[in-house]
């Protein structure tokens, strides 16, 4: 009998269960195929979408989790408020054939009595860290979680969050777990605004504002590379976005790649990194300066 054809719009398989993943992880890894990981907290975009495609033109078999960790979060509003969107996720997915879209319960990563963090000294002091007390331990914990649960060879992240993607290659390195972790570019709607599953949160009106932060930073960008001083451009910077309506500019900094150093010239390889807050939603963005 000829197996009926695969609908495009079919939605990806869910697997909620660790048992469950594990199970179909023994076949792949008995086949000698390899994996890769793009972990997510759902509300998908193109943003997580352009990971996914990375993945399955490197890896044999792709898982996507969806967890959104309440260990990241600093305060309860902001984790209810979340946006959720499972339905529409696994349908997102269906197109791209990942393997599994790994969406665990609670339980499934933090069983009863779990007490272990990993935290990864230094670099998460600065920018995100410094503002939000213990997020990058709980990042940095779900993510080992994830990684060895899916037993992953590769991850893929993104540059948007540049800050996380540095925590995440330090601790997969300095833990020996053996996955290879992958920074993609970030994806940008057509008037510059990166993509962010709390983009969903903005008024209509908070969002024709919001593209103003990353224009506040190519014109920064460019100030450095004309030679300019980081402290006269960010000053310049941050009045332009609390004019146009951003109420709070956490950070406005030019960083060293290599380290996240504070830089007041760009004279070696930098980014510019930013949070401001819009209408009650924080926005983050980072680009290349050079
Ligand atoms: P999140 O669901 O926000 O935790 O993000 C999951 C992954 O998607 C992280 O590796 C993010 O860096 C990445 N990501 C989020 N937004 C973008 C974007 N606009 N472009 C590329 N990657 C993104």
């Amino acid at each position: 009998m000829t197996p009926a054809p695969v609908s495009r719009d079919a939605a990806a398989p869910i697997v909620r269960e660790l048992s469950a993943l594990r199970a179909q992880l023994a076949g792949w890894k008995r086949a000698g195929q390899t994996v890769g990981v793009v972990p997510t907290m759902g509300a998908l975009h193109d943003g997580h979408l352009s990971l996914v495609r990375a993945a399955k033109a490197d890896c044999d078999r792709v898982i996507v989790t969806i967890f959104v960790n309440p260990k990241q979060f600093n305060s309860p509003e902001d984790l209810a408020n979340y946006p959720r969107t499972e339905v529409e996720d696994a349908r997102k997915l269906g197109p791209l054939a990942v393997d599994a879209v790994y969406v665990p319960g609670g339980d499934q990563i933090y069983p009863d009595g779990f007490c272990t963090t990993v935290s990864v000294a230094g670099m998460t002091d600065v920018l995100c860290g410094a503002h939000r007390p213990g997020h990058f331990d709980g990042v940095a914990t779900v993510v080992t979680k994830l990684f060895t649960q899916t037993q992953a060879d590769r991850a893929y992240f993104g540059q948007k969050d540049y800050q996380q993607l540095q925590v995440v290659t330090r601790l997969a390195r300095d833990l020996d777990l053996g996955v290879t972790v992958v920074g993609c570019p970030t994806i940008r709607e057509e008037d510059g605004l990166a993509m962010s599953s709390r983009n969903l949160l903005l008024s209509d009106r908070a969002r024709v504002w919001a593209p103003e932060l990353h224009r506040a930073m190519e014109e920064m960008a460019e100030g450095l590379l004309a030679g300019g001083d980081a402290g006269v451009l960010r000053r310049a910077a941050e009045a332009r976005l609390l004019r146009t309506g951003f109420t709070d500019i956490e950070y406005f900094d030019l960083r060293a790649c290599a380290d996240l150093a504070l830089m007041s010239r760009a004279d070696r390889p930098a980014r510019l990194l930013a949070a401001a807050w819009l209408a009650g939603v924080r926005l983050i963005d980072n680009i290349a300066v050079g």
